[in-house]
């Protein structure tokens, strides 16, 4: 068997730190059940369901027509850079440089340059919880020191100005504050913001790394406001990352970029250009595209996401038992189940945990979401509305007979 073959591997000590991003019980059942034939409503989903859009895809390909498939500058086409500036400029007002800008391979690879060129071992990064799965390792790897803060229902699930200063320490090197927030959905505002601001201006060492990767896919009107946009004189202590994955549909093109302090930004370049060099010269033309194009794309999915929100809450506060957040931006409900902690399943089992929660969804009512141990604040699970309505309603049902047949 293939599976016997010995391997002289041996790990670096940081990899003894981190885990590959989560491959949790559910998702290791979810492909069981899968594999034995039984059809799963998948809610699980980080993606857009939608298509690229056409003028996107065109100008990737007219890009490979015109021989645009080269090595790029290290910080990106002078195109890429001329259309990232113009839409920081559109969404939040705010005007940065050349020399502010830096691409990645998506958002996820530029925080993580960021974490590589400013952690040393020791050095803590606050994470408000719920948080996005990847931010804890990412700091590990870094060897620097994830400092968890829990945010309460009171304040919506968001950092209060009084958690931050109690959370930061003379070792506190950076606050990673993500809104929209995945799984949340919160938005901070501009008077949230500019409480936490305050904190920051009597903390001259911390630095924000603004994770602005949904700010598009906002309910609310306008665009998720920006803490670089709300507080301008923090503006060179704030790296706001973002990316076309999700405002876009573009996940797979890997495109991402940051703006903030220029001598952060040439370290971050420094670092890729000893990684991947530059993202590909290809989807840097589409992501041009997507950022100085046509914008109609926000404009008609943005709605429908709201439509399914509006849907998928409306469907889970019905349910006896479980509470969803109501999100004011991206695509996730985060839905509170303490209410079904020692219940009892058909089968006899107790309900314990989360995990718990979400293992019996994925048997009883074949509806896969992800547990709320995954971002750091139980109980609760999340499940994903960037998938078709019918999928949305029907896995509904699905669970609120689920949680019906509890004891
Ligand atoms: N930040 C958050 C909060 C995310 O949810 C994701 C994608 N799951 C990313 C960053 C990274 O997106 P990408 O690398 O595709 O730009």
């Amino acid at each position: 068997m293939s599976g016997t073959v010995a391997s002289s591997f041996r790990g670096a000590e940081r990899l003894g730190r981190i885990k590959p991003s989560p491959s949790t019980a559910a998702a290791a059942r979810v492909r069981e059940l899968k594999a034995a034939g039984r059809r799963i409503l998948d809610l699980t989903v980080g993606e857009p369901d939608f298509d690229t859009p056409d003028h996107i895809k065109l100008a990737a390909i007219a890009a490979i027509q015109a021989g645009e498939t080269k090595y790029t500058p290290v910080n990106g086409t002078p195109r890429l850079r001329q259309a990232i500036l113009g839409a920081l400029r559109r969404t939040h007002g705010i005007e940065y440089s050349d020399a502010e800008i830096a691409v990645g391979g998506g958002g996820k690879q530029v925080i993580f340059l960021a974490l590589m060129a400013t952690v040393d071992p020791g050095d803590e990064v606050l994470i408000p919880a719920p948080y996005w799965v990847s931010y804890p390792d990412m700091v590990r790897a870094n060897e620097g020191t994830p400092v968890i803060v829990q945010t309460s229902a009171e304040s919506g699930y968001k950092l209060t100005a009084e958690q931050l200063e109690a959370a930061i320490t003379d070792r506190t090197t950076w606050l990673i504050l993500n809104s929209p927030g995945n799984p949340s959905g919160a938005i901070h505002t501009p008077d949230e913001l500019e409480a936490l601001a305050a904190v920051l201006r009597r903390h001259p060492a911390v630095s924000v790394l603004s994770d602005e990767i949904y700010s598009e896919i906002s309910f609310t009107g306008s665009p998720a406001p920006s803490l670089a946009a709300v507080a301008p004189d923090l503006r060179h202590r704030v790296l706001v990352v973002s990316g076309v994955s999700k405002s876009y549909a573009m996940t797979g093109w890997r495109l991402g970029y940051a703006a903030g302090d220029p001598v952060l930004v040439g370290a971050i370049n420094t670092l890729q250009s000893q990684t991947s060099s530059c993202p590909s010269s290809i989807s840097q033309a589409a992501a041009a595209a997507a950022l100085d194009g046509p914008q109609d794309f926000l404009a008609e999915s943005v709605p429908v996401y709201r439509e399914r929100r509006d849907a998928a809450v409306a469907g889970l506060a019905a349910v006896d038992g479980l509470t969803p957040l109501v999100p004011d931006g991206a695509f996730y409900l985060y839905v509170d189940c303490a209410a079904l902690i020692g219940r009892t399943t058909p089968d006899g089992r107790v309900l314990g945990s989360d995990e718990d929660v979400t293992l019996h969804l994925l048997d009883h009512a074949g509806v896969a979401v992800i547990q709320g141990s995954a971002y750091g604040r139980s109980p609760f699970f999340r499940i994903s509305f960037a998938t078709d309505i019918d999928t949305i309603t029907s896995a509904i049902d699905a669970i609120a007979e689920a949680v019906g047949d509890l004891r």
